[in-house]
């Protein structure tokens, strides 16, 4: 993989996100936990920690902290434990008021009005003081949507293009979808990667191949929608030049039983145990 400059925590404008090969080995040494829509869900959260426990240096996050479930405030409270760097998601605009839920269905709708009412005051203001993506860490970009557009959703290999093109790090991370999977693009050609673990697996590896640019979904860790009700996420592993794809199983029931005592929307609360 080729080095990419240290801009941790850096707004990605061209400028300060461009590419200087000499730089710094120190950040190649990073193992970085890449977390994506977790959506309220603690339960998922937590099992995905402890299953990769001692195996990252740092986390980051992709947005859509809160919204669907039942754990918002718990939700934040880990993430600022971890001392993750976390960009905003559509619902964590909606859910602090940064913006109406005009687009929601009916739903997501009323699962972001009940967070509102959940939310503590100070839990409010961390949600409206995340920035968008993209946002370069430590040699990967990260994004919630698109490259160019945080609330856009990537699924095919034509809408992935633009930003396969535009991206200053080989490896951009982005969510959104809450379907694990990715794109590459080397040599004018772009694939799509299927790199979802099987389910008797739980881990399954891409190996970063130079002059190759790629974008990535680590899944979602707490409403999956690929099909397999286990929670998603992603390890880039910078030294090993390797993305570790994982899904991980967790007490789903646990968490549709606070989500029914919640009130919370019957569909949110069946997809679930289909991860549909
Ligand atoms: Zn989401």
């Amino acid at each position: 993989m080729r080095p990419v400059k240290r801009t941790r925590c850096l707004r990605a404008s061209k400028a300060a996100f461009d590419y200087n090969p000499q730089l710094d080995n120190g950040l190649t040494t990073m193992r970085i936990l890449v977390l994506s829509d977790i959506h309220a869900n603690l339960t998922a959260l937590d099992a995905a920690l402890q299953r990769v426990q001692g195996r990252w240096d740092k986390v980051v996050c992709l947005g859509d902290l809160v919204g669907y479930g039942p754990d918002p405030n718990e939700v934040i409270a880990r993430l600022q434990e971890l001392g993750a760097v976390t960009i905003r998601g559509n619902h964590d605009k909606v859910c602090c008021g940064l913006e109406e839920p005009e687009g929601f269905n009916p739903v997501a709708r009323s699962a972001a009005l009940w967070t509102r009412e959940q939310l503590t005051s100070q839990n409010r203001e961390y949600l409206r003081d995340l920035p968008p993506g993209p946002l370069a860490v430590d040699g990967i970009s990260i994004v919630h949507g698109a490259l160019q557009d945080e609330d856009e959703y990537v699924f095919t290999s034509a809408q992935a293009l633009e930003g396969l093109l535009d991206a200053s790090t080989p490896l951009t991370f982005f969510g959104h979808t809450h379907v694990q999977g990715g794109f590459s693009l080397r040599a004018n050609r772009v694939d799509v990667l299927h790199l979802s673990p099987k389910p008797s697996q739980d881990l399954e590896s891409l190996t970063v191949e130079p002059a190759t640019q790629y974008l990535l979904n680590p899944g979602s860790v707490g409403q999956s929608r690929d099909g397999d009700a286990r929670a998603g996420f992603a390890i880039a592993d910078l030294p090993g030049q390797r993305v570790e794809f994982w899904r991980i199983s967790y007490d789903i029931e646990a968490v549709q039983r606070r989500m029914a005592a919640a009130e919370l929307p019957e569909p949110l609360i069946q997809r679930l145990a289909t991860g549909r």
